[in-house]
């Protein structure tokens, strides 16, 4: 069993997706292990994203992601963190396959709908960010 860490970034949130993401993991059979809505502060948005602190896009990106209420999630499943990625899409909708979550409905490279862990070990440093050991069910 493996966890990863899913957002639905302010466009998602905006755009009135969440029930439809969540229904696309419910549909693979990805369990919701813990999930909150909130909205960050352009410090915890820093944090989040520390590992592109030197890239161009850093700021804009921050930006973006404290700009309206985002819903944190960990999902759980066996090889979920790929199979995430794999229902997110290319993160620029232009190269997303048929049928992902950023091919239906981002417009943008930065406003792309939907984040989620890329490794293991991403995925254990994003989890902590979010949630403590308590907030998060087990089975
Ligand atoms: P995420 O980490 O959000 O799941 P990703 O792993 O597909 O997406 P990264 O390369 O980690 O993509 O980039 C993190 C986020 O930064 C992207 O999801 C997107 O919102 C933004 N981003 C990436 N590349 C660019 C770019 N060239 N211009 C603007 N924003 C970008
Ligand atoms: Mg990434």
């Amino acid at each position: 069993m493996e966890r990863t860490l899913s957002i639905i970034k302010p466009d998602g949130v905006a755009k009135n997706v969440i029930g439809d993401v969540i229904r696309r993991f419910e549909t693979k059979g990805i369990k919701i292990a813990a999930m909150k809505m909130l909205q960050l502060t352009k410090t915890q948005a820093q944090g989040f994203y520390a590992v592109h602190k030197e890239r161009p896009f850093f700021n804009s990106l921050t930006d973006f992601m404290t700009s309206g209420p985002i819903v944190v999630m960990v999902l759980e499943g066996e090889d979920v963190i790929a199979e995430n990625r794999e229902l997110m899409g290319a993160t620029n909708f232009k190269d997303a396959k048929e049928g992902t979550i950023r091919k239906d409905y981002a417009t943008d490279i930065e406003k792309n709908v939907v984040h989620g862990s890329d490794a293991p070990e991403t995925a254990a440093f994003e989890i902590k960010y979010f949630f403590n050991d308590l907030e998060i069910q087990k089975r």
